[in-house]
């Protein structure tokens, strides 16, 4: 039980504003972005300044509550929010301040990606992200960060240069190759594990208009056009980025109406190379396989990122299952056909991003994100906008994922993942799970922060 005189003085505190149950605005706050999630925090801390944060982790501490942070709320698993305890929302910290100059960026870590790409854009910038405008830059980046410019640029904490943390004993610090060296090491995949980011300062990369956009062929091309981009995406120049895809072609504009609601396989590009010379790079995958459908043109990368965001509003059901793969075997390619042409709704969907490229050089111990030698990311997603579609959305990833997981390499990307176990996470960090368990000893030794992928002590 809380005392009231406290609450009061916590409320008092907080220039952002504190949510109870009763409060107007709390149902609200308290939706992720995946409804499958449905959790009643006793309190939601709404962070506008570092200040709150240091409260409101004080807080959390000294009443031993079970405390949840929030950036986008985009977490598969739901890890933005908790039962019972305090959630840390950072959403009010979403600027974003972008030095042309240097080119850097610093961002609040309560931002969202169509923030940070609306700032960088004007300057002819960008910083690697994902493939969805509306995920939150803090749990993405913690978690690594695949998208469109990973073969180039790497992953998104391959682009991070410090960030600002609240630790559980209400200490501000900051991380970086200089500064608390082993925190910054641990942040760049390790997730929420080690304190509250507030902000991130990130390196920019020069990227404006791309080439980029869908390519899709019949389901009934699948076999083909895999074994090709197999083979092709191993050995393509970094500026060229293509993540495979099943999906049913949406029943409405820019689509043709003779493929809609037609379940497709494709391919998303996105070539960051000078403009002149996409036409020539993108021959020869024309001329291997005319597509049924192709979108593929210079787009502004703003534009590429936010394409999906109207596919996906938040507030349906998801059903996550992943792992990384290094191969994709002729016997994994059917198993691959048989459960695409069997996606049980129209959002349900398959992808294997590609992580190769710039984002595979990076050493295996170079910071927490362990997998870089696997060639995908593979995710396989149920969604469904209707909760009573919430056990075959399920069932139809379990049972694919079942069938591809003996083909993969044991780990899965810890974004990609639900609530799936202390072995699942080990695998995932591989060796450097031993190193994660020592720094998150010394960082925070009780645990505070354990909604999450949580790394245990021992
Ligand atoms: C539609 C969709 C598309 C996606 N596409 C991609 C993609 O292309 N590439 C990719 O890499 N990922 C992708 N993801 C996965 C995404 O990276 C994760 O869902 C990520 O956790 C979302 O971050 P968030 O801040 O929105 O999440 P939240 O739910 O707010 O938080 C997620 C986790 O991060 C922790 N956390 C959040 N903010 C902070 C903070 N400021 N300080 C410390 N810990 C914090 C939380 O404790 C929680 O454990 C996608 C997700 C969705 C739903």
């Amino acid at each position: 039980m809380l005392n009231e005189a406290t609450l009061v003085a916590f409320k008092a505190s907080l220039r952002g504003g504190l949510l109870e149950p009763t409060d107007p605005g709390y149902e609200a706050a308290r939706k992720v972005y995946n409804r499958m999630i449905d959790r009643r925090p006793r309190l939601i801390a709404r962070c506008a300044d570092v200040a709150d944060v240091i409260t409101a982790v004080n807080f959390g501490r000294e009443q031993k509550l079970l405390v949840a942070i929030r950036g986008g709320g985009h977490n598969a698993a739901g890890l933005g929010v908790c039962d019972d305890g305090l959630v840390i929302d950072l959403s009010p910290m979403s600027f974003v301040h972008v030095d042309p100059k240097k080119k850097t960026v610093l961002v609040g870590g309560g931002a969202l990606w169509r923030d940070m790409d609306h700032a960088t854009h004007a300057f002819g910038l960008a910083v690697p992200s994902g493939i969805i405008s509306t995920t939150g830059v803090a749990g993405l980046t913690l978690g690594g960060g695949l998208g469109y410019l990973a073969r180039r640029y790497g992953l998104t904490i391959d682009n991070l240069l410090a960030v600002h943390v609240v630790l559980a004993d209400g200490r501000f610090v900051t991380a970086s190759a200089k500064e608390h060296a082993d925190l910054f090491w641990a942040v760049r995949g390790g997730g929420g594990n080690f304190g509250v980011v507030t902000s991130f300062l990130f390196k920019a990369q020069p990227v404006h208009t791309v080439y980029g956009g869908p390519m899709l062929w019949p389901l009934a091309d699948t076999t083909e056009m895999m074994r090709w981009y197999r083979g092709f995406i191993a050995k393509a120049p970094d500026d060229v980025y293509g993540f495979f895809a099943f999906l049913t072609v949406p029943s409405g504009p820019p689509f043709p109406e003779h493929l809609h609601n037609a379940k497709m396989c494709g391919i998303v590009w996105c070539y960051t190379g000078p403009l002149k010379k996409a036409g020539m790079v993108f021959k020869p995958i024309r001329r291997f396989k005319a597509p049924a459908l192709d979108l593929v043109g210079p787009i502004p990368h703003p534009v590429l990122q936010s394409l999906h965001d109207g596919l996906y509003p938040p507030g349906m059901q998801w059903y996550w299952k992943a792992d990384f793969v290094r191969t994709l075997p002729d016997e994994a390619i059917a198993h691959h056909l048989k459960y695409a042409a069997t996606m049980p709704s129209a959002q349900s969907t398959m992808h294997l991003y590609p992580i190769n490229g710039a984002a595979g050089r990076v050493k295996k111990g170079a910071t927490a994100w362990w997998h870089r030698d696997a060639l995908w990311a593979e995710v396989i997603v149920g969604v469904d906008p209707d909760p009573a579609n919430k056990d075959k959305i399920s069932t139809w990833a379990k049972e694919y994922w079942s069938a591809l997981h003996p083909y993969s390499t044991g780990g899965a990307y810890i974004n990609f993942m639900m609530e799936e176990g202390e072995d699942r996470i080990r695998a995932t960090y591989g060796k450097n799970y031993a190193r994660l368990a020592k720094i998150k000893k010394r960082y925070d030794p009780a645990n505070l922060f354990r909604v999450n992928q949580n790394i245990k002590l021992k």
